[in-house]
């Protein structure tokens, strides 16, 4: 054999402050109903015993500050601010303190999410697939180095839609904290460079349309921002 019978997908990357080099994406996985007050406005009760996941496509993986077109099979199309996690190191079975040394770097990103389908998909005990792995879904603002991000500490985490702030709480409203995150699912992967962790949202999803702006941030991190546009 040599080559292969068609190009394969190119790979995605998101920026890193400061770096020439590009970070690629392996994997991204998401956390689900990790701030208590989302759970609630979801009407789901949460788990604090363990966090659960949700996975994208890397292909879902799109830069911010682009038009994405609104997409296809969806009449509900919502916002999820994050924090996103990537990770430099391998890591598996790690304890707290070998979870938060694998971090690479924090960035916001955005989990968009076809919330109809998600929600039908739930009421019918199927997976969130059409829900959530959506193409160009996963928006990812530039990456920080850890080093220079420091402690997460209790930072804002925010967004707002043409203006209009609709998500805003801060990341000690987290149920279950990076390195928790980190170390819980270190117990079923075997992650390292390329993992991507999306931590999950805040109270305040809602529904956007063609022609609406979205902004988000987090306090020391360069902020996300997302044009959508018509329906492809
Ligand atoms: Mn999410």
């Amino acid at each position: 054999m040599s080559g292969y019978l068609f190009a394969p997908p190119e790979v995605r990357s998101i920026p890193v402050a400061g770096e020439d080099a590009a970070y690629p994406v392996h994997r991204i996985f998401c956390v689900g109903r990790n701030y208590a007050e989302h759970a609630a406005e979801m009407g789901v009760a949460v788990d604090r015993e363990a966090p659960f996941y949700f996975t994208k496509s890397p292909q879902a993986a799109v830069p911010g500050g682009t038009v994405v077109p609104y997409p296809p099979g969806t009449e509900n199309y919502h916002y999820e601010m994050e924090l996103a996690v990537v990770l430099g190191a391998p890591l598996f079975r790690a304890s707290r303190a070998e979870a938060e040394a694998a971090v690479y770097a924090y960035g916001c990103a955005l989990d968009m999410t076809r919330r109809d389908l998600q929600l039908a998909a739930r009421a019918k005990q199927r997976p969130w697939d059409l829900g959530k792995d959506v193409e160009a879904s996963a928006v990812f603002a530039p990456l920080t180095r850890a080093g220079e991000v420091g402690a997460l500490g209790d930072r804002r985490i925010h967004l707002s839609v043409n203006g209009t702030v609709k998500q805003d709480a801060h990341l000690r409203d987290l149920i279950h904290d990076v390195p928790a995150i980190l170390a819980d699912l270190s117990r079923y992967y075997h992650l390292g460079p390329g993992d991507v962790i999306l931590t999950g949202t805040p109270a305040g999803v809602g529904a956007v349309v063609a022609g609406d702006r979205i902004e988000g941030g987090i306090d020391g991190l360069a902020p996300v921002t997302l044009t959508v546009g018509e329906a492809a």
